[in-house]
């Protein structure tokens, strides 16, 4: 018998009962009167059933249907689910704040004229005033549009079909059980924190049940994610993972151009200042290693290599120190201690802009490290560096020797292991060491 849990016990799912054979709930409950229905009460307490939708299960996890089917009594906190997930895909795909992510409308993303890149207008909130200098709470509309890339988009889409009118996260649509008219009003804060937190154990249940633990999300141990985090964290992760990846294999540097793009305005506290604060950490933590490495003698090579020592000798001065978005711009602005890890390209950059081989798109002067280009003369490797192509070598000769890849495919692989190994025999053979004594 389908069945929803209610005030303690299964009890018939009526108007799923209703869907199911065309009727109305009404005629449900008339069928069920009387006597026969005490005694369909006591069969569905004894017999509780799913109430599958006939909803076509299209996503996929790892090429399996993440479910296999959706039931009726679930889908509100399905929605509300999604809705999170949308709102997590637009804080940290856009860098926008909360407040401005949640003042979104219906129709705030329209599609590109031509093909080009599609741009959200939204409002802001900070630092809007009225002429008598109070906080302005509606906020404005903001001058510079933000750029949307393809999994916003998408979000804000989804968005648009849960809240076809008004605020895409007005709170009455996103109540349970759900309101059919916008109020005005949206979500609060405190009640979105707290469905982060509800589609974080959810998402974390799923991958147990599908046989991917390694998948859940790791308990943060500064607490609660909240809804304040992922701007910075898109920020980290722009400044220190260039090459690293992204929803859809977008990467973190072509991030960085995105983000940077809807950021015309530099004001006080826009993202600018949480990426050059990020990077000149990123660059600070690099020199220190460097200091401390090259110290305990670990050998260092390749073009630039002087210029990482010199850079290095300087790290203990202001190790830990980066605090203010002045001091940040204070070790960007400084030609000697532009080094940054690029541990995608096993290399460091010792930037140097007229030497750089890679675009330079960025207004802020960076090097485009998910760019990289081996010839630049630029590059400086550790014998770390050196020790990551040799154990990626490894891992791709593995990969060549198997059986299941095809010919070419593991030709490919081949040649980029023998090549990875020749880099990392380049660097031996090249390699300066402080600690040896020099003839
Ligand atoms: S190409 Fe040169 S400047 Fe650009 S990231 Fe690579 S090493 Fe740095």
């Amino acid at each position: 018998m389908p069945t929803r849990w209610h005030k303690g016990e299964h009890q018939i799912s009526m108007t799923y009962l209703a869907a199911l054979v065309g009727c109305s709930p009404k005629q449900v409950n008339g069928h069920l009167r009387s006597e026969l229905r005490q005694g369909f009460r006591v069969y569905a307490r004894r017999h509780p059933g799913p109430c599958p939708l006939a909803t076509p299960i299209t996503g996929r996890v790892a090429g399996q249907p993440w479910t296999e089917a959706i039931d009726f009594t679930e889908v509100p906190q399905l929605m509300r689910h999604l809705s999170v997930a949308c709102f997590i895909v637009l804080a940290y795909l856009t860098g926008m704040r909360p407040a401005e992510v949640m003042g979104l409308e219906s129709g705030c993303c329209p599609e590109p004229p031509s093909p080009g890149r599609h741009l959200i207008y939204g409002r802001v909130f900070k630092g809007v005033h009225d002429q008598d200098g109070n906080h302005y709470s509606a906020g404005q509309v903001r001058d510079v549009p933000w750029v949307a890339i393809a999994p916003v988009v998408s979000a804000i889409r989804v968005l648009e079909r849960i809240a076809p009118d008004g605020l895409l996260f007005d709170s009455a649509v996103h109540s349970i059980p759900r309101g059919r008219i916008s109020t005005g009003r949206v979500v609060g804060f405190e009640a979105m924190r707290n469905r982060v937190e509800d589609f974080i154990t959810w998402a974390s249940n799923l991958a147990v049940r599908l046989g991917r633990p390694h998948e859940a999300v790791p308990d943060d141990p500064f607490g609660a994610l909240g809804v304040a985090r992922f701007r910075r964290s898109l920020a980290w992760h722009i400044a220190r993972r260039p090459g690293g990846l992204v929803a859809l294999a977008i990467q973190y540097g072509h991030m960085r151009t995105a983000v940077s793009a809807g950021y015309a305005a530099r004001g006080r506290g826009c993202i600018h200042e949480l990426l050059d604060i990020e990077t000149a950490r990123a660059t600070a933590d690099t020199l220190t290693t460097l200091h401390d490495d090259l110290a305990a003698g670990t050998g260092i090579s390749g073009p630039a290599a002087r210029r990482a020592i010199h850079a290095a000798a300087q790290a203990p001065t202001f190790a830990g120190s980066i605090r203010t978005h002045r001091q940040a711009r204070d070790i960007l602005g400084n030609p000697a201690l532009t080094v940054y890890d690029n541990p995608h390209s096993f290399l460091m950059c010792v930037y140097r802009r007229e030497r750089a081989l890679c675009h330079r798109l960025d207004a802020s002067d960076a090097p485009s490290l998910d760019r990289c280009k081996p010839t630049c003369a630029n590059i400086a490797r550790t014998d770390r560096h050196a020790s990551e192509l040799v154990q990626y070598a490894q891992v791709l000769e593995k990969q060549a020797a198997s059986e299941a890849v095809p010919g070419p495919l593991a030709d490919r692989l081949a040649w980029r292991a023998s090549h990875l190994r020749d880099l990392a025999g380049r660097h031996y053979d090249g390699r300066i060491d402080l600690q040896e004594p020099t003839s």
